[in-house]
Order: structure tokens, then sequence, then C-alpha cells
């Protein structure tokens, strides 16, 4: 392991870190636009100059640069308080890299300029009331028709359904075969007719994921990724870059801001970091942080290597994320009466304790779940017996279900 830069990371270091102050939007720039509008000037300002998407090849909106130096134009972005760009997320960690492996070179140059700078935006049409956690459950069809298929069908959890311009989909096209064989993958455009889209209202307030309904949709076969019955190997390439772009979990709230706030409050007349059970929560915390960032540091070390990091990023979210909620849960009760009020208008530091509890669960289940998280350690790592699988090799049909 080695935390420095060599010569030619910290020539890529500086050169980033000067564009970005150079170019960072000011608050005159900003001023009465939305999030999102803030967001894709931005993107375009980071994509017009080569800063965007900087690992993708230059004919499709990047720079042809390395992982690692991906990194550090990551680390640089985060030191400055630029608008956040999370809604190109899902488009570019996961519908891209699928784009790469799997579409024409049409294709390819006709989307990936648009995801690259923000101008286009995807969503992940995945998950399924029966197909979570089992994906390859999913019951969502999609029937021959001329040179279209018709999808009928539900999606769920869709996260930014309502702006995005097209999806990744995965879609049951043979139920008479077995259940990771029977499915093709495609992308189509969100504005489809036939498509309804529901927001889910979260415990937050916020509605960041949605229901997808799909009534005698057509899409056209020549946006089919992959071969017909091929749909689950496509469906790994977006996956895998899921859990790599999902990556280390954890939220705003951390161990600093829970020692601000042991800082800040008494216990007693007392301030609360000299309550030695305070204490040894916080010290148990700054453990658990240290071991992620050196973790962290592993990852960084093999993409600079030019290696491909290999089990971190589950370890990163099945101890980070769980980490964040107990913090935070902690740091709401240290508020006694204060921690249960979310006020717009209050204290900036209460408000990031009370926003990470509400969607810190949803970290523990989105790109897979704790447990799944844990089987994935278990088999791939540990080299333990897989999981029971009771409906292997036969054909989806035939698999019981409870209706
Ligand atoms: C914030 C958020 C954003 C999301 N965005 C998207 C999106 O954009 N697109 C998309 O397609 N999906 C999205 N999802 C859905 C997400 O991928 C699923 O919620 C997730 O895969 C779990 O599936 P499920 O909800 O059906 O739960 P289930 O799979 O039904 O799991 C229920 C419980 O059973 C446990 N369980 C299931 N199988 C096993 C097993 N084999 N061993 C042990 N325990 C098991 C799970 O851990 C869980 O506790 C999002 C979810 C969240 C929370």
């Amino acid at each position: 392991m080695d935390f420095n830069d060599s010569a030619e990371e910290a020539t890529f270091r500086s050169e980033a870190a000067a564009w970005l102050n150079a170019n960072l939007p000011s608050e005159a720039d900003l001023d009465g636009l939305t999030d999102m509008q803030k967001a894709k000037l931005w993107q375009k300002r980071k994509a017009d100059a080569g800063w965007a998407c900087i690992r993708w090849p230059q004919e499709y909106g990047g720079r042809g640069a390395n992982a690692i130096e991906q990194v550090i134009l990551n680390q640089e972005e985060a030191k400055l308080a630029a608008p956040n760009v999370g809604v190109f997320s899902i488009g570019q960690g996961m519908a891209a890299p699928t784009m790469q492996t799997w579409a024409t070179e049409e294709q390819k140059k006709r989307y990936l300029p648009k995801l690259a700078s923000g101008e286009e935006i995807w969503c992940q049409l995945f998950s399924e009331p029966a197909g979570g956690s089992d994906l390859a459950a999913l019951r969502t069809k999609a029937e021959k028709d001329g040179d279209d298929w018709i999808i009928n069908g539900q999606k769920i959890w869709t996260s930014g359904a309502q702006y995005s311009d097209f999806g990744i989909i995965v879609l049951r096209t043979d139920p008479n075969m077995p259940k990771h064989q029977g499915l093709s993958y495609f992308f189509l455009d969100m504005k489809s007719p036939g498509i309804e889209i529901k927001p889910i209202k979260q415990m937050s307030g916020a509605s960041g994921f949605n229901e997808v309904y799909f009534t005698d949709v057509r899409v056209s076969d020549a946006q089919r990724l992959g071969e017909v019955g091929q749909g689950w190997q496509v469906a790994l390439t977006t996956l895998m870059n899921e859990r790599a772009s999902i990556g280390g979990g954890g939220g705003a709230a951390g161990f600093k801001t829970a020692m601000d706030l042991a800082n800040r409050i008494n216990i007693d007349d007392k301030p609360a970091i000299e309550d030695k059970h305070v204490r040894a929560q916080l010290a148990n915390w700054y453990v658990q942080e240290s071991g992620l960032k050196f973790t962290g540091y592993r990852s960084m070390t093999a993409l600079s290597k030019g290696e491909i990091p290999g089990p971190e990023n589950s370890i990163g979210k099945l101890v980070g994320a769980p980490k964040s909620q107990d913090l935070a849960s902690f740091a709401m009760d240290l508020m006694e009466q204060a921690g249960i009020v979310l006020d717009p208008d209050g204290d900036e530091m209460a408000n990031l304790f009370q926003g990470t509890y509400m969607s810190i669960p949803g970290l523990r289940i989105a790109g897979g779940t704790d447990e799944i998280m844990a089987n994935i350690i278990a088999e791939r790592v540990l080299g333990l017996p897989q999981d029971v699988r009771v409906d292997k090799g036969i054909p989806f049909t035939d698999v019981p279900t409870s209706n």
C-alpha cells in the first residue's frame, strides 16, 4: 500500500484542481436555478472542457484517463462546494458501461456523449415487486411483434424515472426457459406511449424513486443489448458497475460531526464529550471509519497499479451504512427532544443527523441488501457453500409462486 501520489499522479492532481477552481460555477451563475439546472450547468461545463467521465474514450465524451485519475478528480471535486451531480450517477455509472460493452458503434456515438454531458439522464428499470434481491425472478414480459417488442408489466423502486430521458431494462422474453436464460436486455425512451410513472413517497418526504407501469409499450429490436436470452449476462455488466459506483456507503454524518456535537451538547450540565459512554461510542466509530478509510486505500492502490479492486466495495457498504445509521441515531438521542425535529430552517447539524437517519436504511437496501452483501463475501471471498437455490435449471413457468 502506498498512500502518496506518483509524480504523474501529482501533476494530474494539480492540473485537475486548477481547472476545477477556475471553472467552478459562481453564486451568480447558479442564482435562481433549480438543483437539476445547477447539476446540468456544471456537468455540461465539465464535459465541454474534457473533464466529464474522463475514463471514457474521447470519441464518446471522455479523455481516456485511467481509474486512478478518476479517483483523484473526484477527490479534488469533493473539496469544493460544487453542484451535486448525483442525478447522472445511474446513467454514467451503470447504463454507460453497459452501452460501452454491448451497444453498436453507432449507438455508442449517439448516446454516450450526451450521458457524459448530462444533457440526457438515464434510469435503471430492474427491480420488480417479485424481483429484487432475486432479480432473475422478474416477470415484466416482452413479446416479439415484427421488428418491435411489446412490453407489459411493472417495475418498482426506479430512482429518477420521473425526470429520465432513457432507461435500461431487463425483460422476460421466454418464460419456458430457466429463469436466468429467459431474459433479454433493452434500452428505451422513457417518454414512450404506455409508460406510466407513479412517485413513491419516502419517510423523508422526498420521492426519489417510482413505480413504473408498462402497458403495450413498444421498443425496437434494434434497442436490444446482447442476444435474445442473454439479458442476464448483460445485466451482470450493469450490476458489477453498480456495486463499484455505490462503493463505501456512509452518508454525510460521520465521526467528525458526532464529535463536534458531543462538544456542543451537555449531559447533566457537563459537556457530553466528558461522558464515558459517549467517548466509548466515538472511539468505536473512529476505529470503524479508519478501517473503511484504509480498506478504501487498498482499492486505490489496486487501481493505481492497473489492477481491479477486490471485494472492498461490498465491505465498505456493509460496514459503512450501519455505522452511519447507529451514529445518526445516537446523535439524535443526544439532542433529546430536538432530535425528533426535522426543521428546514433549523440547526444545520441537527438536520444532518436526521437526514442521514432517514436515508441510510435505503442505502442498506439499494444495490444489494446487507444480507446479499454478506452472501457475496461468504461465497466469493470466504469460499463458503452457496445459498440454497431451489429453482435452478427448471423452466420459469414451473417455479412455484404464491399466486
Ligand atoms: C434508495 C433505493 C434506490 C433504488 N433504486 C433502484 C433503481 O433505480 N432501479 C432498480 O431497479 N432498483 C432500485 N432499487 C431497488 C433495490 O435494488 C432493491 O430494493 C433491492 O435489490 C432489494 O430487493 P427487494 O426490495 O425486492 O427486497 P427483497 O429481495 O424482497 O428482500 C427482502 C428481505 O429479504 C432478504 N433476503 C432476500 N434474499 C435473501 C437471501 N438470498 N439471503 C438472505 N436474505 C435475503 C433481504 O436482505 C431483505 O432483508 C432501489 C432501492 C432503494 C432502497
